[in-house]
């Protein structure tokens, strides 16, 4: 019997609450043993995730995920026929939906149609599509780039690709599912050290070197958790000392970090020629769908090649290309958004600092974190925020370790000073709601 039925097992609403974070704290170890090994609600995560929504449904609090959003999602949406300040959406400039942009994406649909209609390798390359890698490779300063329909799955076929059985990959404890699937695909010795810990990462890396044909170091550069940075210079000399490739995952640095948005290299004064492979997307800055690799003319022509997640899978829409295109000309002519941006994200995060909140080690670039340390509590404070019109996602086990459950705040440049301040109001209202709910 799961938690929410049987009326709570009699429990009152506090015991209830005990019952299911004791629930979350624990690891299910429970071995593979159905009566029906075809019965698919045994499957392990969907049991993990089945008893997070058991613990939100006993104690009402509505399920925050797959909810439809009725509008163009930016600094403003609607949700359930009402406008919402929204925070939950990665439009860090404000792009999507951009006239200049919608139009880009509206040509090509006129010119191309709406899909590229095969590979690009075979038939289903159009001009949007070197217009898109060049802008991308002018935009990190290397030299070339290439362009896939995901970034999850760029990550996982470049990585998984790139690496073997003989390697060992290094990575921040912070970094991304889609590179923990690349690492998993590849076959290679995977080396987790503490996050942004680079001295750990070289203690690590110098150990795990030895036995190993090629190494890989994964960071982020603006971490999509916390949203805080690594030290850039300091993982390229580890690096280079130990013969390895650095990759940087820009996915939360484009258009974010540095003066015009070229991400973390610009924002550090570091050479983006010393990082071996940047690796981006389309779907955050850029209002568009798709994902990047921008490196050497050796790595990307073996990559447009030979990577299995490009060479057979189809080309990116090409209206997706195009809208790709138009923000990137966009960024680099108002790079005041990327100011506007930042100036907005570390003054929320001061509002929020001075109202007494843990916001763990955001930088104030554009993410910022409410840690609660509690899914529950999570769940519930996200809950009173979208009823005092405020979308906030809550991030919860087990998608996180439960003591780094959290409300996770994405800003936007098109927020404005009075959206900040109403949301961390509202924030105090909730918790002190909360607090008196028990
Ligand atoms: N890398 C990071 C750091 C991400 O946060 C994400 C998704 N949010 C991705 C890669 C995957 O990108 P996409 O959602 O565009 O597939």
């Amino acid at each position: 019997m799961g938690i929410g039925t049987g009326g709570g097992f009699g429990l009152s609403a506090g015991q209830r609450l005990q019952l299911v974070q004791r629930l979350a704290k624990r690891r299910l170890t429970e071995t593979f043993s159905p009566d029906d090994p075809r019965d698919f609600s045994t499957l392990p995560a969907l049991r993990d995730f089945g008893l997070m929504r058991e613990a939100m449904q006993s104690l009402d609090i509505p399920s925050p995920f797959n909810i439809p959003h009725e509008a163009r999602a930016g600094a403003r949406s609607r949700i359930a026929g009402r406008e919402v300040i929204n925070f939950s959406s990665y439009d860090y400039l404000g792009l999507n939906g951009d006239p200049r942009i919608a139009a880009a994406a509206h040509a090509a649909i006129d010119h191309y149609g709406v899909s590229a209609s095969a590979s690009r390798i075979v038939s289903g390359e159009r001009p949007v599509h070197a217009a898109l890698e060049s802008a991308l490779a002018a935009h990190h300063g290397t030299g070339a780039a290439l362009a896939f329909v995901s970034g999850h799955a760029t990550n996982v076929t470049v990585i998984g690709h790139l690496m073997g059985p003989r390697d060992v990959i290094l990575h921040d404890a912070a970094i991304h599912n889609s590179c923990l699937e690349g690492i998993r695909l590849s076959g290679a010795r995977r080396v987790p050290f503490a996050h942004n810990d680079w001295a750990a990462a070289e203690a690590a890396l110098a150990e795990a070197r030895r036995g190993a044909e090629r190494a890989l170091v994964l960071i982020e550069g603006h971490y999509s958790m916390d949203g805080d940075v690594p030290d850039l210079a300091r993982f390229v000399a580890l690096a280079r000392r130990h013969d390895a490739w650095l990759m940087v995952d820009e996915a939360h640095a484009l258009g974010v970090l540095g003066a015009t948005g070229r991400g973390l290299a610009e924002a550090q004064g570091v050479d983006p020629t010393e990082v071996d492979i940047w690796m981006g997307t389309l779907s955050k800055t850029l209002a568009s769908c798709g994902g990047y690799i921008a490196a050497s003319a050796g790595l990307v022509d073996w990559l447009r090649h030979t990577a299995p997640g490009y060479v057979y899978s189809v080309g990116i829409a090409p209206a997706l290309a195009a809208a790709a295109v138009a923000s990137l000309a966009v960024l680099r002519a108002e790079p005041e958004r990327v100011a506007r941006l930042n100036r907005n994200a570390a003054r929320f995060l001061a509002l929020l600092r001075e109202r007494g909140f843990d916001t763990g080690g955001s930088a104030g670039h554009a993410i910022v974190p409410v840690l609660t340390r509690s899914s529950i509590r999570a769940g519930r404070l996200s809950a009173a925020l979208a009823e005092a019109g405020v979308n906030v996602q809550p991030i919860i086990f087990p998608a996180v370790p439960e003591q780094a459950a959290r409300l996770r705040f994405f800003l936007s440049a098109t927020h404005t000073a009075e959206d900040l301040h109403a949301a961390a109001d509202a924030l105090v209202a909730a918790d002190s709601g909360q607090r008196r709910a028990g």
